[in-house]
């Protein structure tokens, strides 16, 4: 079976990571692009989604690869002409974006997968296991990297729906909630630029369904050393997951590393779900950050001038 697929949106995740992926998995041909800026030599180019579909273009999927906030609309105008939909993350603005998308593919017989690509990463699934049956003591996230560097010139992050310092942070919760047992969150400070929407920096303090408390620290500011760790204090000793979810620590001795296969991953994940005529829908990440933003006090930052 070869799955013709389309991208929306042709912006930095779909260059670095979808179009690389696409290219390597034999159950993939890269169908259309439809974006509003450029195109990929040789693969047919369309403004957007809905002059794609309205070409004699055949095409089975659609990976969206645009800002959260415009996520919603070209998915359902996708699911309604029946594609098989891959949602970037955040998978929409709110978590009731995300149950109609749900429902109506369901109604239509479409997969439907909201990608959480953190938890492809090598060393996400060996911290699982090691974790399996032992007793957590206390959790600590930081995840803190310079947005000049990773994000620069998008301004959607800083724009209500953008999540700010979330949308690197929610890849420590989409680990977070594989890992761990059921945490909920009971407070939280979020720092919003005076010019901005959406926060630079976060703390969060969650505790466990089992009692142990989890911190998170987010940082949009961090310049130097960048860091996206997990440390995990148990019964059994201290667990880190470092870079990403790609390096595995247990009691400081390295114990797992691997190749970024996150992407690839995700694509394998989709072509299983498109060949069982099954879907994949899980806000569990999305719904802790709705709770900081609900529960979270606001304090005001310095203005974000990139
Ligand atoms: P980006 O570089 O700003 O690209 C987003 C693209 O979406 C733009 O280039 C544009 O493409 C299109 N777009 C922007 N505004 C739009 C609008 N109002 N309506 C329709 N299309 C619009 O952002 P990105 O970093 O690729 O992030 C996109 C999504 O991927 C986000 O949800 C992000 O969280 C997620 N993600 C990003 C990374 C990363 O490392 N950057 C990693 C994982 C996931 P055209 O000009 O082609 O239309």
């Amino acid at each position: 079976m070869t799955i013709r697929i389309a991208i929306v949106g042709l912006g930095k995740i779909a260059r670095d990571q979808h179009l690389p992926a696409i290219a390597k998995d034999p159950r993939f041909e890269l169908a259309a692009v439809a974006s509003r800026s450029a195109g990929v030599d040789g693969v047919p180019h369309f403004t957007d989604l809905a002059e794609l579909l309205a070409s004699d273009v055949a095409f089975d999927a659609v990976a969206l690869c645009t800002p959260p906030q415009v996520r919603h609309t070209i998915a359902r105008l996708a699911i309604d002409a029946g594609k098989h939909v891959m949602l970037e993350k955040p998978p929409g603005a709110t978590l009731s974006e995300v149950e109609d998308l749900k429902a109506a593919a369901a109604a239509k017989g479409v997969t439907l997968q909201t990608t959480w690509h953190s938890r492809y990463a090598t060393a996400v699934a060996p911290a699982q296991a090691w974790l399996a049956g032992k007793t957590l003591q206390s959790v600590q996230i930081n995840w803190k990297e310079d947005v000049r560097v990773w994000h620069p010139g998008q301004t959607w992050i800083w724009q209500a729906g953008g999540l700010g310092v979330f949308d690197p942070g929610i890849n420590a919760l989409s680990i977070a909630t594989v890992i761990l047992p059921a945490f909920f969150l009971e407070k939280a400070t979020l720092h919003v630029p005076e010019n901005c929407q959406s926060p630079v920096e976060a703390q969060l303090s969650f505790v466990t369904v089992t009692g142990a408390p989890v911190r998170a620290e987010f940082d949009f500011l961090q310049t130097g050393p960048q860091s996206w760790d997990i440390i995990v204090q148990t019964d059994g000793g201290e667990l880190k997951l470092s870079h990403g979810g790609s390096r595995l620590w247990v009691d400081g001795e390295l114990k797992h590393e691997g190749p970024d296969e996150e992407y690839p991953g995700l694509y394998a994940a989709f072509a299983e779900l498109i060949e069982a005529g099954a879907s994949d829908v899980d806000v569990s990440p999305l719904r802790h950050v709705a709770d900081a933003f609900l529960l979270g006090e606001r304090v005001i930052a310095p203005a974000f001038i990139e």
